[in-house]
């Protein structure tokens, strides 16, 4: 139950100098110098706006990464010994650590009498950036049963396991046993932290057992936010609505496209489950089939094409007429647009992670963060969004930028219509707010998760 709140002295839609009392969880008054006894936050002549959602997210998966030893961009043994270092004196002695995304480099691979260094009191286990490789210490090894080894488990010439376990990703998590579900709070209030009130969790491999784990972490406020979940496989919502069920969500793969029948056959599916659908869309390739597969499937409202890396210029007045919804991360520019820029024909470039044509052509569209494989930093998106910079300071598709307004409406779409009206500072509408540091024409200059004032969601503040 949430009692009633003012916050004094904020700027709504350009005006300054308003207070606007919440109550049950909504807008119930906005004025000047409102008059009550409420516990009061004073705004200090902020701007409210709406909380920011992110429209695709991957949290199980972001928290995981957020409790491993991230090795990416550590290539050389010194390097990666000083993340390991670093972590391990956070935890207690004996506590499982897990680093991941080790690329060997010039040194010779690793093994257990090297993790053994880096790591003698806690087990450790080290995965590489591809997946097929792990090394464990001897501390880990020794935690595992390994009589019925399968070639998997590497020996050395003295027969003696070397801690390298080729392509035996699922013998190990067999011996490891289920793992403790992530903690979720330390992500929940970084989210918070930066305005976020809104999450559509985007992952295919959500079932009963992890919507479960995310709907308690709701319960509990581990995440304060408001959540919705896509899934691959039918999805029940919980009767008290600690989370919402979203659309199906269909993963493609350029280099294993499914049938078009069988992609048409699961739009049914998802309309009989009431459910609109979301596909994963990062190449040409797959936009082409996916195109193909709602003109004959049919499109609805709710159907989206998640992240959009490539869309020919051709393809854009197609979306629009099938009503789609594009969900895109444009912090994949800043973050990952020097690679792009490497690797993509420089013909295809402007197809990338389009904005402002989309726009201008009808297509509704929000971003999103796409954490963990993006940064899960909205304000670093819009940025992005404005700018269209690479890390190295190059830019890419200049004229996919939009103004820094446009760019923090594609984050105030409602979860169930990402990319529809921005939601508003309303008598009546939700109280998911966000209290800036400053007037919103200065916070739109600086575009800094640093001007997050408080973020509250049904009119209780969760970060101030
Ligand atoms: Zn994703």
């Amino acid at each position: 139950v949430s009692t009633g709140l003012i916050l004094r002295n904020v700027e709504v839609g350009g005006r300054p100098g308003l207070d606007v009392r919440l109550e049950a969880g909504r807008i119930a008054e906005i004025g000047p110098r409102l008059g009550g006894v409420f516990p009061d936050l004073d705004g200090r002549g902020g701007a409210l706006i709406p909380g920011l959602a992110d429209h695709h997210i991957h949290l199980l998966a972001t928290a995981a990464r957020d409790a491993s030893i991230v090795l990416d961009g550590a290539a050389e043994a010194h390097e990666i010994a000083a993340r390991i270092v670093a972590v391990a004196a956070t935890r207690p002695a004996g506590g499982w650590l897990r680093a991941t995304g080790y690329s060997p480099g010039a040194d010779a691979l690793l093994d257990r009498d090297d993790l053994d260094r880096m790591s003698p009191h806690h087990p450790i286990r080290l995965q590489d950036r591809t997946g097929g490789l792990w090394v464990l210490n001897s501390r880990a090894l020794g935690l595992i049963d390994i009589t019925d080894a399968p070639q998997a488990l590497e020996r050395g010439a003295d027969g003696q396991p070397t801690g390298r376990i080729w392509r035996g990703d699922a013998w190990l998590r067999d011996r490891l046993g289920p793992s403790a579900p992530p903690d979720l709070s330390a992500l929940g209030a970084r989210l918070a932290g930066l305005g976020v009130t809104a999450l559509m969790d985007a992952s295919a491999n959500t079932d009963a057992s992890s919507a479960q784990v995310l709907a308690d972490a709701v319960r509990r406020g581990d995440l304060p936010q408001r959540l919705s979940l896509m899934s691959a496989a039918p999805l029940t919502a919980p009767p008290d609505g600690a989370v919402a069920i979203g659309p199906v969500k269909v993963l493609l793969d350029e280099r294993d496209l499914i049938a078009l029948e069988d992609f048409a056959d699961r739009i049914v599916d998802a309309r009989r489950q009431g459910r609109g659908v979301a596909v994963h869309c990062v190449t040409a390739a797959e936009l082409v089939l996916t195109l193909a597969a709602f003109e004959t499937g049919g499109a609805q409202f709710g159907d989206r094409i998640e992240h959009g890396g490539v869309i020919p210029s051709w393809a854009i007045g197609a979306i629009r007429d099938l009503g789609l919804t594009v969900v895109t991360q444009p912090g994949f520019i800043a973050e990952r647009g020097d690679r792009y820029r490497a690797e993509v024909d420089p013909g295809d470039q402007p197809d990338l992670y389009r904005l402002a044509s989309l726009l201008t052509a009808g297509v509704p569209l929000a971003a999103s963060s796409d954490a963990p494989y993006g940064d899960p930093d909205p304000w670093a998106a819009m940025r992005a969004a404005v700018d269209r910079r690479t890390a190295s300071g190059e830019v890419i598709g200049p004229f996919e930028a939009v103004t820094p307004r446009i760019a923090l409406s594609l984050h105030l779409g409602a979860l169930d219509d990402p990319g529809g009206p921005a939601r508003r500072v309303a008598v009546g509408a939700q109280a998911d707010l966000c209290l800036l540091k400053a007037p919103l024409a200065e916070a739109l200059a600086v575009l800094s998760a640093e001007l997050v004032a408080a973020t509250i969601v049904g009119g209780r503040l969760v970060y101030s």
